[in-house]
């Protein structure tokens, strides 16, 4: 961008599972020299902590003992070179591959519905806000996180479309799914996304929508660097 880049702005995307929201948000930070922030990548390290610590057992989720351990639970990122993008550890024990399997997919909607494990994560999130020069995304970033974000995208895209694109990511890597598992699990997790009571996945009324259904990574940062300009030059 052929601006003064000195004016550091906080950059808020939301949306819905597997829209390319982190590679999105990761590909605006490189370009902007910023940090980036996956959220749902702390939501799942929270959801893997409690699958191995006894909280979630086939699946199931005992509240009461997740909340118990949340005190227990110490998350920090370190920048890993080669994806330009941090990676999460769990008290200091690098988790970034675990946390993407598909058991913790599937119970981590019910883990980030609880209120005490939002109330932990979002103050870590604006505490590494503070100093701006930041992209986030999640679900609850342009509503709740940070409100006052400069610049705030939703992103959606056709489901089936997402899917197809989680199963390549997973099926690349050597896990064993089915594209139709895929399918049910990023329908069910935008669904209690969508309607849970604490911090639902909402459209802030000042974000700007973007559907990348038919869009290629090139295109959607020409998209985004027509509206960068305008904000930070
Ligand atoms: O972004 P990702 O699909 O990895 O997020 C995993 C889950 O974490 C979401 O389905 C959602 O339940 C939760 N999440 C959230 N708030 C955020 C980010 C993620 O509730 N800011």
């Amino acid at each position: 961008m052929e601006c003064s880049l000195n004016k550091k702005i906080i950059i808020a995307i939301d949306g819905f599972s597997s829209c390319g929201k982190s590679t999105f948000a990761k590909n605006i930070a490189v370009k902007l020299g910023y940090v980036f922030i996956d959220t749902g990548a702390m939501y799942r390290a929270v959801t893997l902590y409690g699958v191995e610590n006894g909280a979630i057992v086939d699946g199931v989720l005992n509240e009461t003992k997740l909340i118990d351990l949340l005190d227990k639970i110490e998350i920090s990122f370190k920048f890993n070179s080669d994806r330009e993008a941090s990676d999460i550890y769990v008290n200091g024990v690098l988790v970034e591959d675990r946390i993407r399997s598909i058991d913790v997919s599937n119970c981590v909607s019910a883990v980030s519905g609880i209120a005490e494990v939002r109330e932990k994560l979002v103050a870590m999130q604006q505490e590494m806000g503070l100093n701006r020069g930041i992209v986030m995304d999640g679900r609850d970033i342009g509503t709740v996180v940070f409100p006052d974000a400069e610049l705030k995208i939703f992103m959606t895209a056709d489901p089936l479309v997402r899917a197809k694109r989680r199963y390549d990511e997973l099926t690349t890597k050597g896990d064993i799914v089915s594209l139709e598992e895929i399918k049910e699990n990023v329908i069910s997790r935008d669904e209690a996304d969508q309607n849970r009571a604490v911090s639902p996945l909402r459209r802030a009324n000042d974000a700007i929508l973007l559907d990348n259904s038919n869009m290629t990574i090139p295109q959607q940062m020409e998209w985004v660097s027509a509206r960068l300009k305008s904000i930070i030059c």
